[in-house]
């Protein structure tokens, strides 16, 4: 799950906590860090003749005034929201939490209902009955963390889980719900539910792009995917404009390295994109992949997501102008890589195995 060029450190733990990702993101970036500006937030992206103009805001100004600046070109890369003193500031990928519209939702305490999106710490659910709905990667993760602090996990679940999504087989899987009482949670089996202090949806998010006038359609009302892209990537319309990180299921920090190298190489007209014709062609062309059904647009599930990377990869490498030696290398996904990548359910029941046997405490990692 690494960048091309920077190996993880050797005596982590296969799957790293999370100060352990912040460690190795914040030494990776070092390079570039005084090219960002930190608590700037980019309200409204808009084309004016020639230049891209973004009203941005410094979040740390009460008077919440914004200016404009100009760009030649805009990558976009929102993926989720952020926090900062304990207000939500921005939107983007992970950002607007989809909880399902389950009948009688209206009439069950909001106190206890949440979504994997607000899931902080495993101890806030201490002595607590909890119910998580869906068994995605978050299903997995949060029952995982889950199941040595709350007094019982069960989860209700309606699809086979994805193959990364081990869970501990404590974990008691549950129907789908039928209804919800303001008193208790009915199965679509008739069971009846009447213990339950907590509910996390852990059904995933919708796509929004907020600094985006609604006109350019890029997110349509069922939010499910961002429209107009060629190649998950390119604004067909006007290529200056792209979006890093929209697909889903991959191995996010190789993939979209190789992403951004691509895009790098087509704004140095170093390679070149298709007719607008052909880009305009590319949406439809892959809704119909996906038999139509907008919520796959941007899932490339193993191994498709390895074809992408490697399409990726290999349009990066088109580029054999001079000095093209010297540029960042995309990430190769090597047969002995692919191999571990399908053999990485295994490595997650034994990560899990040793966590019972207290080789790793997340609390404490966490803590560390
Ligand atoms: C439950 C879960 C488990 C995951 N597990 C893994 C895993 O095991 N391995 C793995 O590799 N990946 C994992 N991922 C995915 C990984 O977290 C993301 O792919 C990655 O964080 C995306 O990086 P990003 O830079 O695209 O987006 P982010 O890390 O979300 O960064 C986006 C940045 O854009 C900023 N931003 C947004 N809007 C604006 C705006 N209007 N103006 C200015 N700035 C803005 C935000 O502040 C933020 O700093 C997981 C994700 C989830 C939700």
């Amino acid at each position: 799950m690494t960048y091309a060029e920077k190996p993880f450190y050797q005596d982590a733990p296969a799957f790293p906590f999370r100060t352990q990702i912040l460690k190795y993101l914040q030494e990776y970036g070092e390079d570039i860090r005084d090219l960002v500006r930190f608590n700037v937030e980019v309200v409204r992206v808009e084309k004016e003749r020639e230049s891209w103009c973004l009203s941005v805001r410094d979040l740390r100004d009460s008077s919440r005034k914004s200016w404009v600046e100009k760009f030649d070109a805009v990558a976009v890369a929102s993926g989720k929201h952020i926090y900062l003193h304990g207000k939500r500031l921005i939107t983007g990928h992970y950002d607007v939490p989809l909880i399902p519209d389950v009948p009688g939702i209206e009439t069950f305490p909001a106190t206890k209902i949440s979504h994997a999106k607000y899931f902080r710490h495993p101890s806030a659910y201490k002595d607590k009955n909890v119910l998580l709905v869906g068994n995605g990667p978050s299903g997995a993760d949060l029952a995982n963390q889950l199941l040595h602090h709350a007094t019982s996990v069960q989860r209700s679940v309606r699809s086979e889980a994805n193959a990364l999504a081990i869970t501990n087989p404590k974990v008691r899987d549950i129907q789908p719900i039928k209804c919800f009482r303001p008193d208790s949670i009915e199965l679509l089996d008739g069971t009846i539910l009447s213990n339950i202090d907590k509910v996390i949806f852990c059904t995933g998010y919708l796509y929004s792009l907020p600094m985006f006038p609604k006109d350019t359609g890029f997110i349509t009302p069922d939010g499910l995917y961002v429209h107009h892209l060629y190649d998950q990537t390119f604004y067909s319309e006007d290529p200056s404009l792209v979006f890093l990180g929209l697909p889903k299921q991959v191995i996010p920090f190789p993939t979209f390295q190789n992403q951004a190298i691509v895009v790098c190489k087509i704004w140095a007209q170093r390679l070149a994109l298709p007719s607008r014709e052909v880009m305009r062609k590319d949406e439809a062309a892959r809704l119909q992949e996906m038999n139509f059904d907008g919520s796959k647009y941007h899932s490339f599930k193993f191994p498709e997501d390895v074809a992408l990377a490697e399409h990726w990869r290999e349009w990066a490498e088109r580029d054999k102008g001079e000095g093209s030696e010297r540029g960042m290398r995309p990430w190769r996904w090597t047969q002995e890589r692919v191999e571990f990548r399908r053999g990485a359910p295994r490595v997650k029941v034994r990560f899990l195995e040793e966590t019972e046997k207290g080789m790793w405490d997340y609390l404490l990692l966490h803590e560390a």
